[in-house]
């Protein structure tokens, strides 16, 4: 049994309680600006939400994955954009200067980023490299005492307001991935850092998104984070998570989409009833409800599974596949049971159904994710009591 412990209720609740009063109210006019939220981004810093996972002598929390993913739920349930900037910041765009970094370094950037004074974010993908990694282009080369970075980056997170990047680029020439490296760069005190292309969306609008051009950028050698090899392996350390926090969001945009859909279908009447007692409506919802049940199961166990130490790639990657698929799973019955009204800019559950196809590619595509989980197919490992 997944048991959450009275702190967490209580840290839930708390999370919710400033979802309700501060998120919820900004949602729709920040999608409809495609807008950064800057204002609520501070204050997520200053409420140590983006410290969460990381130790208090950074002025971070120390907190278990289960309490990371109430936060990264509840705060979806608001805003999948607000969540998806913030979890942003909080595990991959910080994750590596904590993790690798100088002391120095960790001073200087980590402490500020984890308070919300700077932006920070990670800048993987590239236009012909997204899934492929391999087959990135950035090139690091070492000068004496720094490197020079040159190449494109495309859809990153924050681009446009962002402080602070962790680029990966190859060391050498070599075909493969082996000579991925991560380097963090400081927009203002790095020159040859401009944004390219701006990525206009349809999908976590306020969540900005764009092209990084880096052009011959001089980046002193102590910002290469962990050698000039093993990028790859270091972007795993991470990955599930990610994984288990974007399933964490998927499961918070769909309850935001049942609830929704479960007011309308009481409030709305055809045919001299109101629609939730046409069997047809019940049975959509009955099927909403059986499998946002089940997406919260899986998360969970994967988050607790993580917090006891366990190897979880593989249910990561499970989790992150069942519970993406059925945000947008029910996010689209959300819309049908709206019918019209599912079009409406003046409900948000327009906005729940574009937001859903984020959770799509964000944290690996369901065909990866199959990728992964297909090369571990034994049953024999116990996945559901082990
Ligand atoms: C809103 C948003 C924010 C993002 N933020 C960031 C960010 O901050 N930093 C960053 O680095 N990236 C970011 N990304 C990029 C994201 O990680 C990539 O889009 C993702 O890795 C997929 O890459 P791609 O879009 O190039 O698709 P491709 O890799 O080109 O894939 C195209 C299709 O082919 C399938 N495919 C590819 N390879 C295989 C295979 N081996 N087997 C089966 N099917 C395959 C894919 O599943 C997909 O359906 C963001 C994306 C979005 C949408």
């Amino acid at each position: 049994m997944i048991a959450l412990t009275p702190e967490q209720e209580e840290f839930r609740r708390a999370v919710a309680r400033f979802v309700d009063a501060e998120v919820v109210p900004e949602a729709e006019a920040i999608d409809e600006r495609a807008e950064f939220p800057k204002r609520l981004f501070k204050r997520i810093g200053e409420l140590g939400y983006l410290g969460l996972r990381y130790p208090e002598a950074y002025g971070g929390v120390d907190a278990d994955m289960v309490t990371y993913c109430l936060f990264a739920e509840e705060l979806a349930r608001g805003s999948l954009s607000v969540a998806a900037a913030a979890a942003m910041q909080s595990l991959m765009g910080t994750y590596f200067v904590y993790k690798y970094g100088s002391e120095a370094l960790r001073r200087r950037y980590l402490v500020p980023a984890l308070r919300g004074d700077l932006i920070a974010t990670f800048a993987l993908t590239e236009p012909n490299a997204g899934s492929d990694v391999a087959n990135i282009t950035t090139r690091a080369r070492r000068h004496g005492d720094h490197y020079v970075l040159r190449g494109t980056k495309t859809w990153v997170t924050s681009a446009p307001v962002a402080d602070l990047l962790t680029v990966a680029a190859k060391t050498s020439d070599e075909r493969g991935m082996k000579s991925i490296a991560l380097f963090l760069l400081d927009r203002s005190a790095m020159g040859g850092i401009t944004l390219g292309k701006s990525i206009e969306k349809m999908s976590v609008r306020a969540s900005v998104t764009g092209e990084i051009l880096l052009e011959d950028v001089e980046v002193p050698a102590e910002h290469l984070l962990g050698g000039e090899t093993g990028g790859v392996e270091k972007i795993g350390g991470i990955l599930a998570e990610i994984r288990v926090m974007t399933a964490a969001i998927s499961v918070g945009l769909a309850r935001a989409a049942y609830q929704a859909a479960l007011g309308y279908a009481r409030e709305r009447s055809a045919f001299g009833k109101p629609i939730a007692e046409h069997q047809a409506i019940a049975f959509k919802l009955a099927d909403m409800l059986t499998s946002l049940h089940a997406a919260i199961l899986v998360t969970y166990q994967a988050a607790a599974r993580l917090d006891a130490g366990r190897s979880i790639a593989r249910e990561a990657a499970m989790a992150k596949l069942f519970a993406s698929e059925t945000a947008v799973k029910i996010t689209d019955e959300a819309a049908r049971i709206f019918a019209s009204y599912g079009l409406a800019m003046e409900y948000p559950v327009q906005r729940y159904f574009r937001d859903a196809r984020f959770l799509l590619p964000g944290g690996g595509t369901s065909e990866i994710l199959r990728v992964i989980i297909g090369r571990d197919l034994d049953w024999d490992r116990g996945p559901a009591f082990a």
